[in-house]
């Protein structure tokens, strides 16, 4: 994994932090920035690039679309992100055409067997126009999903419960928006579920799950409000997903990827829990489902291949 080459594409809030995180956790050989912004793409490349002092050698700079030809993984974080008040497929036009403009370059350059990550929202359907464009294999092509999502689940779980968020499975499926499926069904604490935790605890805050729910459905909507932008955690998510596309860890994360089948659904992109290897997605995991988590995950993903449907995909 630390011999890899990773190029990201848009420097903005997420692009750049996504790059900074890359070096401070020593994950990757090779970091370069591409922007529209030549002069944004450079400045962040030095800022970023004067900490290597403080960690391995490694090389950080601003490069061209040519620069993909030995990438090992390409971060697609470019395009316009939510304002206060927007959703996420409020996006959707105007980061489609960006992204379809980025990967006429990217293919023009990049090797067959690169690993593309798709963090720009509405993240589910860019990943499928992302297949879509490229025709590289389903495995290759993930979106960051919702992996953010679970981790702010376990987050709050975690605030609530005073237990690490590291022995808390729970997991959030589906889009990584306004459909997102909280899957309490299988949510388990020290190998109790979740309910019973709580029960025999005594020690939980008051709030109740379906408030945590809806905190960690509208964290983005909150926060963008507050200070603007969400950057911080979502590049935790994205270096934690190149480290497991690095690593042959066979790590489960809920990343978006090509439905082929799982819970009776297909040809749409949305997350479902996915170990991830070094060649991209290893498996999908079906973890047990109540009807009616399966039934939203399924409504879910009806939404996200109308939309695609309506842009020409
Ligand atoms: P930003 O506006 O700060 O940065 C976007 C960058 O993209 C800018 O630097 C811009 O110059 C660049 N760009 C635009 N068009 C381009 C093109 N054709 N080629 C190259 N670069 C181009 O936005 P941000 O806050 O960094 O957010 C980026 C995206 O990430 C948004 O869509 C946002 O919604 C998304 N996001 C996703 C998650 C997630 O969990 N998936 C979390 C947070 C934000």
């Amino acid at each position: 994994m630390k011999d890899r080459k990773v190029v990201i594409i848009g420097t903005g809030f997420v692009g750049a932090t996504i790059g900074y995180t890359l070096l401070v956790k020593e994950s990757v050989r090779e970091i370069v920035l591409i922007d529209i912004d030549k002069d944004k793409a450079e400045g962040e490349a030095m800022d970023i690039g004067h900490g290597v002092p403080f960690v391995r050698p490694m090389q950080v700079y601003a490069g061209e679309y040519r620069d993909c030809k030995d990438a090992d993984i390409i971060i697609l974080a470019a395009g316009a992100a939510q304002k206060p008040g927007e959703s996420r497929t409020d996006l959707l036009s105007r980061n489609a055409s960006v992204f379809k403009s980025i990967l006429q370059e990217v293919m023009r350059y990049c090797p067959k067997e690169v690993l593309l990550l798709a963090v720009t929202n509405p993240v589910d359907i860019l990943t499928y126009i992302t297949l879509k464009i490229t025709g590289l294999s389903p495995v290759r092509v993930i979106g960051s999903g919702t992996v953010l999502d679970t981790a702010r689940l376990r987050a709050r779980l975690s605030e609530h419960t005073h237990i690490d968020a590291r022995n808390i499975h729970a997991y959030v499926l589906g889009e990584h928006g306004d459909s997102e499926v909280t899957a309490w069904h299988s949510a388990m604490i020290a190998g109790l579920p979740i309910g019973e935790f709580c029960n025999r605890c005594g020690q939980c805050s008051g709030a109740s799950l379906e408030e945590i729910r809806q905190s960690v459905k509208n964290a983005a909507y909150e926060i963008v409000e507050k200070k603007g932008a969400t950057y911080y955690a979502v590049s935790l998510a994205a270096e934690r997903i190149v480290r497991a596309l690095g690593g042959g860890e066979n790590s489960i994360l809920t990343v978006s990827g090509l439905c082929d089948g799982e819970y009776d659904i297909r040809d749409v992109c949305l997350s479902i829990p996915r170990a991830i290897g070094s060649h991209g997605i290893a498996r999908s995991v079906e973890i047990p489902l109540s009807d009616g988590e399966i039934a939203a995950l399924r409504r879910g993903a009806d939404r996200l291949r109308q939309l695609a449907r309506q842009i020409g995909y």
